[in-house]
């Protein structure tokens, strides 16, 4: 190896590196060793690429917390010998994997960029190829000696992100997330621009890397409508070994303050369920108490998910709920920032 970066490929599956069956027209992933030969550019990039890849690439459809594991497993075991990271996912559950990576790993100190793409490789139209040389180039980016990024991004179409504030807005368009609470960590256009101020900077003492594996998957996002009835309610709250709800409510926060729905909330939480409060617009943040319609959550100890997306809701969720906290400290750790997911206002 020479003085240029190391950057790992990692290929979990994805449309990137799919191709059609022209039997069934549908697409099915492929073995991984033909993306690189189908992109002679990356031979061009100043730095050193090595690639590995999930023994059966998945759709993202099929993305567990099994494949979490995977993936941070593979990112822990190669750390040391790598400077950077792209890890290659299938962009309908990308948000919410790069959200969950974000949490299991603490203490990252170099760039883990997600990307993927609306279409195969080999499609003449292709958004994988940027998408696939961007990613990289920004992972193998350094300043003073030390890498431009440390922490978990995603980057699609010209926009470089946190992971943890995206949302995948749209299913058809190349532009296909969006991070409405925080504004991109860089742009390429002519240039590749980072925004310095937006970065996350790694204390000069910052341990060593600690890879959390443990997770409670025993949720369930409640999204409310006008209409919902008690009976649906209450059926989702006495889920067996229900641990957490993350509800997606109106506004800042807001939701039906009748005493029949504000006590089943209030049981639940009695039972030891976690219930985080979660807006569903797209951008701005809950306030508890900021109307009466969500002083009575405040009051029976929802938590306020403030301005996390309702993806990285759910992994800090999985995550937080590992660590059997007590009702204080599980509050006090949501509600506050532990990877920039949440704006600490
Ligand atoms: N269905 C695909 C997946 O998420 C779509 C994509 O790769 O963008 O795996």
């Amino acid at each position: 190896m020479t003085n240029k970066p190391n950057i790992l490929l990692v290929y979990t599956g994805g449309t990137i590196g799919m191709i059609k069956d022209y039997k069934t027209n549908a697409l099915k992933a492929f073995d991984f060793s033909q993306i690189i030969n189908k992109i002679p550019e990356l031979q061009q990039l100043n730095c050193n690429i090595e690639s590995i890849s999930f023994d059966e690439p998945i759709d993202s459809s099929n993305m567990n917390t099994t494949y979490y594991i995977d993936i941070v497993e593979i990112i822990e075991e190669n750390y040391t010998k790598f400077d950077g990271f792209v890890v290659l996912t299938g962009s309908d559950t990308m948000s919410y994997t790069s959200s969950v990576v974000s949490f299991m790993l603490e203490n990252v100190q170099k760039p883990i960029i997600f990307t993927g793409s609306q279409l195969p490789i080999g499609d003449l139209r292709t958004d994988a190829k940027e998408n696939l040389i961007t990613s990289i180039e920004i992972a193998a980016t350094r300043k003073n000696n030390k890498p431009v990024l440390a922490e978990v991004c995603l980057y699609f179409e010209y926009k470089l992100y946190r992971a943890n504030r995206t949302t995948k807005i749209n299913s058809e368009q190349f532009e296909a997330f969006t991070s409405m609470n925080y504004p991109p960590l860089a742009e390429s256009g002519v240039h590749l621009n980072f925004n310095e101020h937006l970065i996350h900077q790694p204390k000069k003492d910052t341990p060593p890397l600690i890879v959390r594996k443990n997770l409670v998957s025993d949720i369930v996002i409640l999204k409310l409508f006008p209409g919902i009835t008690i009976n649906v309610i209450e059926s989702i709250l006495n889920i067996k070994d229900l641990k957490g709800v993350v509800l997606e409510t109106y506004g800042a926060g807001n939701a039906p303050d009748t005493k029949e729905f504000v006590s089943l909330l209030k049981n639940a939480i009695e039972k030891g369920i976690k219930i985080i409060n979660v807006t569903q617009c797209a951008g701005g943040s809950v306030i508890q108490g900021h109307y009466e319609t969500s002083l009575g959550l405040k009051k029976i100890g929802v938590v306020s998910g403030k301005d996390i997306t309702t993806e990285s809701a759910v992994a800090k969720l999985m995550y937080l709920l590992s660590k059997n906290l007590s009702k204080e400290d599980f509050k006090h750790y949501f509600e506050k920032s532990l990877r920039g997911e949440i704006s600490n206002k």
